[in-house]
């Protein structure tokens, strides 16, 4: 069977590359014989970097994917990337309550109001900090909020280190635990995101150690995702990810539609 990839942004996304549009990925879907796509556009309320600050108008975003849904057999799901920030409970549940979406990924982009991309998260901070800094606002994330389906690329901080792109995992355990104990608990999941291959990284996010570890807890639901921005990174390194997975004991995957889990064998 082959796996849809559920986390991948459009041209509605600031960061994204122009030729990203729907059509582009109906049209790779199509080709590759998958059955849904699944888009993930961001939306990063009161982010400090100002690119971001643009939301994509989701009105018109449904009416579109509505229009396009008429032309193609490949099922056309609406879902978002929300960057969680701790302030922000009331302004995403108003946001997410406004639209049907189809699959919600909250993401961690921005700690303590700064941003991990352009290396504000790490100033002052050895890297160890950084990184405990980081593990401990997931934390929070998954204890204080639940409008969600799935935690995005945990661990995506190493992908901004300034000295090393890995960490020993050992080192973070007891507070991954506890985070990956309080996904499995609320019954969320968690994403492996293939886009630090891309990056140059050695590891996918999370990393193999971590997948075994949610698994090993009993976590059950989680989604793949290449984190396209480009419609050439579509499903990229998926047959990798597959792979990870089944290293990991995982024998399915989890796709989302209308909020609701369906499983896929792998
Ligand atoms: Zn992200
Ligand atoms: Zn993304």
């Amino acid at each position: 069977m082959s796996m849809p990839d559920q986390h991948m942004h459009t041209n509605f996304s600031p960061d994204a590359d122009e030729t990203a549009t729907f059509e582009s990925y109906i049209e790779q879907a199509e080709l590759q014989g998958i059955s849904s796509l699944t888009f993930t556009d961001h939306v990063d309320l009161d982010t400090p970097v100002s690119l971001f600050q643009i939301i994509p108008d989701y009105y018109a975003y449904r009416t579109r994917l509505n229009q396009l849904q008429k032309n193609t057999n490949v099922t056309l799901n609406m879902g978002v990337e929300i960057g969680y920030q701790p302030h922000l409970n009331e302004a995403y549940d108003t946001f997410l309550n406004a639209h049907n979406f189809d699959f919600i990924i909250m993401s961690i982009h921005v700690g303590d109001g700064l941003d991990f991309y352009n290396g504000d998260f790490f100033k002052e901070k050895t890297q160890e900090k950084a990184f405990q800094r980081y593990f401990e606002i997931v934390l929070n994330a998954v204890k204080n909020y639940d409008h969600y389906d799935v935690v995005g690329h945990l661990d995506y901080i190493i992908r901004y280190a300034l000295e090393t792109n890995d960490y020993d995992f050992k080192a973070y355990q007891p507070m991954i635990d506890e985070i990956l104990n309080i996904i499995i608990e609320k019954q969320k999941g968690i994403e492996l995101n293939m886009s630090g291959l891309r990056y140059g990284l050695k590891h996918t996010h999370p990393k193999l150690d971590l997948i075994k570890r949610y698994q090993a807890l009993g976590g059950e639901i989680i989604t793949l995702g290449s984190d396209a921005h480009h419609p050439k990174d579509y499903r990229a390194d998926f047959d990798q990810g597959i792979a990870l997975l089944k290293t990991a004991g995982f024998d399915k995957i989890t796709v989302f539609k209308q909020r609701k889990k369906h499983f896929i064998t792998i």
